[in-house]
């Protein structure tokens, strides 16, 4: 029995890569600085491993951006474009971010995660060829240390799945195999093991996928000693399918696949580790618990074959609490950070092994029996009122009081807004002075008054613009917004920040997510004193501003002491005492953003109904409280909805807001083929480019969506939010938005 992680982040703890990656992307440090940094991280991180007494550690987790991408690299699966740049790091920085002559690959979310990957671009007749350039730098610096590693590789079949693929994925596999075998050849020796990481297995393999993973294994298994990867959720189909093969073994997740069978492995005597840990969330481990679970395993099993670790990569997991110097030490306590997760790790090995605990091990079970018993009690996590509110919610309350045909003829009463209405998504440009007055305030700085007065006058300036171009429903311009997820969560109850919990997200880019760590309950008004300001220099209707629950809940560490249907009722209950107080104070329209709806969605399809059922009811917890006469707006930031507009609709939003502009309308067929209730935004110009568009496209735009979708359902807007946008640019932007929206309204009359 061994004790293993996954793989380990490499951003640095006090994000020392990131600071280097960009210093050197700006021309202020050299690539021998750059990688002076990288390799003395690599090296801390794995002498934190070692000495928090984890068996397997791994070589080839590092990465300079990105782990697909560094697979791109070793496979030599560069487009011809890039490859003019002969220095090879900055080709690898060209694939990755872009630079004046090359654009970027395509970037994302791996799995559902928050963790962005570069897509690689790869075509059939790419001259494939091993490059084993990083693995052999790394390995060479690891055995410095004494460390015998386990080797990291993204194996083929998901490295192909997620890829943009020109060409036969199969014949491409089958391309690549002899140079994975070449890899295998050349490393075998001088580790413990290859890992393979093939978590594509736990989105439904198809039978196709299962034969070609039983094809790809029987061979590469003969090779050399490999333990395959899973996770982010079960893995059955190929659990059982690998049992066939001559692999070593397999590593699978039993935190978000509790589901895992293993039997099938065991009977072919295969090593199994136990991913116990969680890689992808910040509470403590119950370590006693999981010490017990396995230990009933190992009655079946003989305990050589089962190793103990982390459910996935560390990557998704801030590093450590020694910076959390400013964090109520309760909610510190219930939290393990990367380096705290390794503790646990050990000690449940351990506990399993009933091998004697030293002093330090002692103390961390210590700690963790306390965190776990007052988790169940601390009244900063339990708040009765908040419970309460939850279990005594009824149907009513997740219902509008009239259905929309009905209701949306009162707010055209009420609203009075033309055909083909004019709108935008919420945010206007974030400007450098902006930032440092918000900073100015948080710093003590400036006073609250002052604050004020000047957030006060940038919304008037806003609602000026925006009257002075001829918008039908207006906005404040969320000036007071940092983060649209964070502004929220640091006004509730139950939710935390952390000082220095920074993840990953792409590149040298890191997120801080917000702790839900209790009961969720608003105390006061979030946004009311903004949006009435706002709405006090305009007749026109100004939207008031949200964040919607599933949003907040996935861009969040969420509690995993209770379901996150009920964290997520909670939160709608929150969010739904602002539309109130909203609507109370005289704000007849109100948008509660669902940007994160779509990437919550679970890896396995038969737990989709679940998740729509809670994601969809909070939703509708939070917006179903209004009269029929007042407007429910929602707002996504993608297209693909091909596989969710019964969920879409069944939000019952009265309007709701798309991207479109990006997808070569293809949302729009979907829109022609099964129709939609209710009104809708298609985005008509991409607010993520600086390009301004030019009247005439937008029109053009306009009536493309006026082939599938009849005008009385249309509204015009930008695709997303206008933040990241300067203001020379959505000046212009808007108004020629605008006038295109007249003319095609004068042109249907
Ligand atoms: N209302 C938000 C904004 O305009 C929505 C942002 C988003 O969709 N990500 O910025
Ligand atoms: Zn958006």
């Amino acid at each position: 029995m061994a004790t293993y992680v996954i793989g380990f982040p490499r951003i640095g703890e006090q994000r020392e890569l990131k600071k280097a990656l960009e210093s050197y992307w700006s021309g202020k440090i050299s690539q021998d600085e750059l990688k002076k940094t990288a390799s003395e991280l690599r090296k801390r991180h794995w002498i934190y491993q070692k000495e928090a007494g984890i068996d397997y550690i791994s070589i080839n987790d590092f990465s300079f951006y990105d782990n697909m991408l560094d697979t791109s690299i070793m496979l030599n699966a560069i487009p011809e474009k890039y490859k003019d740049i002969e220095d090879e790091l900055d080709r690898y920085f060209a694939m990755a971010r872009g630079d004046e002559n090359h654009k970027a690959q395509e970037m994302t979310k791996w799995f559902n995660t928050n963790y962005h990957y570069i897509v690689p671009e790869l075509e059939e007749n790419m001259e494939f060829k091993a490059n084993t350039k990083k693995i052999k730098e790394e390995l060479s610096e690891i055995k410095e240390l004494g460390i015998t590693p386990k080797l990291n590789l993204i194996g083929p079949i998901t490295y192909v799945k997620l890829s943009k693929v020109n060409g036969d994925e199969e014949k491409i596999i089958e391309k690549l195999l002899p140079i994975y075998e070449e890899i295998l050849k050349e490393f075998k020796d001088d580790v413990v093991f290859i890992q393979m990481d093939e978590p594509y297995f736990v989105t439904n393999p198809s039978k196709k996928d299962l034969e070609l993973l039983k094809k790809v294994y029987d061979k590469l298994g003969n090779i050399a000693p490999i333990m395959v990867a899973t996770y982010f959720e079960h893995s059955n189909e190929a659990n059982e399918v690998l049992s066939t093969t001559p692999i070593k073994g397999m590593f699978l997740d039993f935190v978000h696949g509790k589901e895992n069978k293993i039997k099938a492995l065991i009977d072919a005597n295969k090593e199994i580790g136990i991913g116990i840990v969680n890689g992808r969330n910040v509470w403590v481990n119950d370590i006693e618990k999981s010490a017990e679970f396995i230990k009933g395993l190992t009655e079946a099993v003989d305990m050589d074959k089962i190793h103990i670790g982390s459910s996935c990569s560390l990557l998704h997991v801030p590093y450590t609490l020694k910076y959390e110097t400013k964090m109520d030490e309760d909610i510190k306590s219930w939290i393990s950070y990367a380096l705290e997760k390794l503790d646990e790790i050990r000690v449940i090995n351990k506990l399993v092994k009933n091998e004697e605990l030293n002093a330090y091990d002692k103390e961390v079970l210590e700690g963790n029996k306390i965190a776990i018993s007052t988790r169940k009690t601390s009244n900063k996590i339990h708040d009765k009122i908040v419970q309460d509110r939850v279990s005594n919610l009824t149907e009513k309350d997740k219902h509008r009081s009239v259905p929309f045909e009905e209701r949306i003829k009162l707010q055209h009463e009420n609203l009075k807004y033309p055909i083909l209405p004019t709108t935008t998504i919420g945010s206007f440009p974030q400007t450098p002075e902006l930032r440092k007055l918000r900073r100015d305030y948080k710093n003590g700085v400036i006073s609250e008054e002052e604050y004020k007065d000047k957030i006060k006058a940038m919304i008037k300036e806003c609602v000026e613009f925006q009257e002075e171009i001829g918008l039908d429903v207006l906005v404040h311009g969320e000036f007071e917004r940092n983060d649209m997820v964070e502004y929220f969560g640091e006004q509730l109850n139950g939710v935390a920040f952390s000082q220095n919990g920074w993840v990953q997200s792409y590149g040298s880019r890191c997120v801080k997510p917000p702790l839900i760590y209790g009961d969720v309950s608003r105390p006061k008004d979030m946004t009311v004193e903004w949006i009435t300001y706002a709405q006090s220099l305009t007749d026109k209707p100004m939207k008031g501003m949200l964040t919607g629950p599933v949003t907040m809940l996935n861009w969040s560490f969420v509690r995993d002491d209770q379901s996150k249907r009920t964290t997520a009722f909670q939160m709608a209950l929150a969010i739904r005492d602002e539309v109130e107080a909203l609507e109370a104070a005289g704000i007849k329209v109100i948008q509660v953003d669902e940007a994160a709806l779509r990437e919550g969605y679970p890896l396995r399809n038969e737990k989709r109904k679940e998740y729509e059922d809670w994601a969809i009811t909070a939703f509708r917890i939070a917006t179903s409280v209004v009269k029929p006469e007042t407007q429910i707006h929602t707002h996504m930031c993608y297209s693909e909805f091909s596989d969710i507009m019964d969920a879409i609709e069944d939000m019952d939003a009265d309007v709701i807001s798309i991207e479109n502009a990006r997808s070569d309308n293809s949302l729009l067929k979907i829109f022609k083929e099964r129709g939609y209730k209710g009104e809708i935004g298609p985005g008509v110009y991409d607010i993520h480019s600086p390009r301004i568009p030019s009247k005439e496209e937008i029109i053009e735009q306009i009536e493309a969506i006026l082939e599938v979708l009849p005008a009385k359902k249309v509204w015009v807007n930008p695709d997303c939010g206008l933040k990241t946008r300067k203001w020379e640019e959505v000046k212009p932007s808007l108004k020629n938005m605008v006038e295109a929206a007249k003319e095609v309204r004068n042109k249907i009359k």
